[in-house]
């Protein structure tokens, strides 16, 4: 039984915008235990069926553009935006959260 009464895919969102404010945070600060503790909390939450939603993907820089943490992704030739982001960058924060990628292997 929830604590809060929230839909889940406000739910969804709040959990992204929070993930992505840290990431922001940790970008700033080049702070790699932030980042750690990212993949961790993002892993557990995908275990529980959050998904690897765009706005996540925010939190890297986009391997398609460049673009950086933080901004959105933008329009490159034969690379497809869906919602405002390339899959390529969704795809990678999926394969971070599930351990596939290492985090440490895509920031700078
Ligand atoms: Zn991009």
């Amino acid at each position: 039984m929830p604590l809060i009464d929230m839909p889940s895919e406000q739910a969804q969102s709040l959990f992204w915008e929070g993930m992505q404010e840290v990431a922001e945070a940790a970008t700033r600060h080049r702070d790699e235990e932030l980042f750690d503790a990212l993949r961790k909390i993002g892993k557990a939450a995908v275990s529980q069926g959050i998904e690897p939603v765009p706005q996540g993907g925010r939190f890297l820089r986009c391997p398609v553009c460049g673009s950086a943490p933080g901004q959105l992704c933008l329009s490159t030739p034969g690379h497809p935006l869906k919602d405002h982001f390339h899959p390529e960058r969704v795809d990678l924060v999926g394969k971070i959260l599930t351990g596939e990628v290492a985090m440490e292997a895509v920031i700078q």
